[in-house]
């Protein structure tokens, strides 16, 4: 299928691995121009190599921590005019409810809402001037069932939901749409590093963990990165743009409800 983006302009943020890595690599396959970010530079320069060799899109790299408002402000400033943004960060770390303090609430709110929040305000207006975009935010499936040990997780992607959810409806007018993807359990780095803690905790070896957790999926195992760059390259498609304010769950099938 012809997603009718080849030419456009896309900011993948945190995309030198995983999950954005895997938007960045279907956005190109597309014919779309790159601007990709990641915190450590050596990394971000290898994968952004591989994709200019592979799909011969223009990439520029900005190798900056996102969520701060230095490196944002560095990121926007090499963007420039976008057409699709992608927004990723790191996820908050795992813990209880009662570990949790107020600078800790604070960080995972900077990171995983206020991050996002902040991109879309400076990059909207200029879609909507426009008269065309696409914003698609990687928050979790812990939006639609929590996730006990991720409650900094839940509580920061809720509030960006909650966000994506109202402003959507309002630029959606101009030719703007904005989506969430919500992944189940992937396999990058993030769910192997989950997996290790696990590991310590139970006592057993990280395979043993992966394959305890692979078992409580319906699919039975892992997402990939390009299953999940696929949806979302196709959000950001011409085909797309009678979606608005969707969570899109990816997910084997692991939250079970009916809706
Ligand atoms: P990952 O494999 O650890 O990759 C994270 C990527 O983001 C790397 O390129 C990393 O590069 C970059 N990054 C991290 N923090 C950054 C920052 N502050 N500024 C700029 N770049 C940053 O993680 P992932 O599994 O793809 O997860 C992506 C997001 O999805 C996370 O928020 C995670 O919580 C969420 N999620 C993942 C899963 C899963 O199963 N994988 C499930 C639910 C939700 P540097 O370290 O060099 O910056």
């Amino acid at each position: 299928m012809d997603l009718g983006i080849k030419g456009k302009r896309a900011l993948v943020c945190a995309s030198s691995k995983g999950l954005g890595r895997g938007c960045a690599e279907a956005l190109a396959e597309a014919g779309v121009n790159l601007v990709m970010n990641a915190r450590g530079a050596e990394a971000l320069e290898a994968a952004s190599a591989e994709i200019r060799a592979k799909y011969g899109v223009e990439v520029t790299t900005v190798a900056a921590d996102i969520t701060s408002d230095a490196g944002r402000q560095q990121v926007l400033e090499a963007a420039g005019q976008v057409d699709i943004l992608v927004t990723n960060a790191g996820g908050p770390p795992p813990g209880m409810w009662s570990d949790w303090d107020r600078e800790d609430f604070i960080k995972a709110l900077d990171g995983n809402m206020l991050t996002p929040i902040a991109l879309m305000k400076a990059l909207l207006p200029g879609m909507m001037d426009r008269g065309w975009g696409r914003v698609v935010n990687i928050t979790s499936q812990s939006v639609k069932a929590p996730i006990g040990v991720l409650g900094l997780s839940n509580s920061a992607r809720a509030g960006l939901t909650g966000y994506v959810a109202g402003t959507s409806r309002q630029v959606a007018p101009k030719g703007v749409t904005i989506n969430n993807m919500l992944p189940g359990i992937h396999a990058t780095d993030r769910a192997i590093a989950l997996d290790g803690g696990v590991a310590t905790q139970k006592g057993i070896s990280v395979e043993e963990a992966a394959a305890e957790r692979a078992a409580t999926i319906p699919v039975r195992r892992y997402g990939t990165a390009e299953e999940f760059g696929a949806m979302c390259a196709f959000l950001c498609s011409q085909h797309a743009g009678f979606v608005v304010g969707q969570n899109i769950l990816l997910d084997g099938g692991a939250v079970n409800s009916t809706l």
